[in-house]
Parts: C-alpha cells; sequence; structure tokens
C-alpha cells in the first residue's frame, strides 16, 4: 500500500511515516532526508542546494524529482511507500502520477495532517534541541511555512478532490493522529 502524508512542516509527517514503517513494513521515503544526506555527503547537489534549505526555501523541482524517480522505481520497494515531504508542488504531484503509472503503481492513502503556525513554531523549536537540524532556526521555520502555504496550496486542491484523502487534525496528539491514521486504513 502506497501512502502520501501531506502537511506543513512541523505537521508529524516524520514521526507518522515511522509509525507505519513499522507497523505496515512500507519504507519512508522523504526528500528531506534524501536533500539533507546529499548536504552531508557534500555532492555536487548538495553544494547546489545547502543556501535553499537553509533559507527555508523549497530546492528545484529538477533536482527533487531525478531523486525521486530513482526511489520510486526501485522493485524491492514498490508499492510500499510512505511518501513523506513529496509531493511539494504541482508540477511533483503530476510528475508523481506519471512515474507510478509507469511503474504500475497507485497511491492508495493520502493524510492531510492539518495544523497552525502557532504549534507549528512550538514543534519545530523543540525539534531543534532534540534533532540539531541546521534548517531549524525560527526565521527558517516562519519562511518554510510561508512557502509551503503558498506553494503547496494547488496540491492540497489537487489531492482533496480524490476519494482517497483524509484530513486529519495535526494539533492532536502524536498517538492520536496514530490512532486516527490506523482506523481509516483499517490496520
Ligand atoms: P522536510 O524535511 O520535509 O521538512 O524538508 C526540509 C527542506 O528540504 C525543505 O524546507 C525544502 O528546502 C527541502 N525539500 C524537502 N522536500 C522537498 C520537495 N519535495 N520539494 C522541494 N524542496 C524540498
Amino acid at each position: 500500500m502506497n501512502i502520501i502524508l501531506f502537511g506543513p512542516p512541523g505537521a508529524g509527517k516524520g514521526t507518522q511515516a515511522k509509525n507505519l514503517e513499522k507497523k505496515l513494513n512500507n519504507f519512508q521515503i522523504s526528500t528531506g532526508d534524501m536533500l539533507r544526506d546529499e548536504i552531508k555527503n557534500e555532492t555536487e547537489i548538495g553544494k547546489k542546494i545547502i543556501n535553499y534549505m537553509n533559507d527555508g526555501k523549497f530546492v528545484d523541482d529538477e533536482i527533487v524529482n531525478k531523486l525521486m524517480k530513482k526511489a520510486i522505481f526501485d522493485n524491492q520497494k514498490k508499492g510500499k511507500f510512505i511518501f513523506d515531504g513529496y509531493p511539494r508542488t504541482l508540477e511533483q504531484a503530476k510528475n508523481l502520477d506519471l512515474w507510478l503509472i509507469e511503474s504500475n503503481q497507485k497511491i492508495d492513502f493520502i493524510f492531510f495532517l492539518n495544523v497552525n503556525k502557532n504549534i507549528i513554531i512550538q514543534r519545530i523549536e523543540k525539534r531543534k534541541i532534540i534533532e540539531k537540524r541546521s534548517d531549524d532556526d525560527l526565521n527558517t521555520i516562519l519562511k518554510r511555512y510561508d512557502t509551503y502555504m503558498l506553494t503547496t496550496k494547488p496540491v492540497l486542491e489537487y489531492y482533496s478532490t480524490k476519494p482517497n484523502f483524509n484530513e486529519i487534525d495535526g494539533g492532536l496528539k502524536i498517538a492520536e493522529i496514530t490512532s486516527k491514521i490506523n482506523n481509516i486504513l483499517g490496520v
């Protein structure tokens, strides 16, 4: 079963993706993690994107799509993806649809974790202390939220009409969100 977790930074997508990985034996596919790895490994891509990421801006579709395409056609993981942080633009969403058709897959469930700016700020401040992510400072957080709201709105509109779209209150406690998701999945 392929699942999309969708929502602003700090909505809890990563946490829920990890829960689902364990529960379903699926694979989390996080573009944020992939991009941070490129930076950590000081690759050509890493050097290109470091300023965008630290500035809270989206990385170019071309770069993100290239990384994602490679991952989607992995035969070991096909049909077992948990998309976390992708797609974030309409172009990415349309590319994803195309690759899924080409690789004989589909999206079974879309979860939109909806959460307001104040809760996100509190959560990311906390995460900054625990995970020490370089893109987790307050200014970056606010920019990332605004970028998200602006760029991702068309993606939300695109998905919200689909029959497998589910909106969940991302302001709830982690366990409550997990239980709502599990109920919908029937697991
Ligand atoms: P995340 O870990 O999902 O919160 O992503 C961290 C940062 O990585 C974002 O603020 C963007 O700069 C970049 N990023 C992650 N996923 C994408 C994507 N699908 N498209 C563009 N940029 C992305």
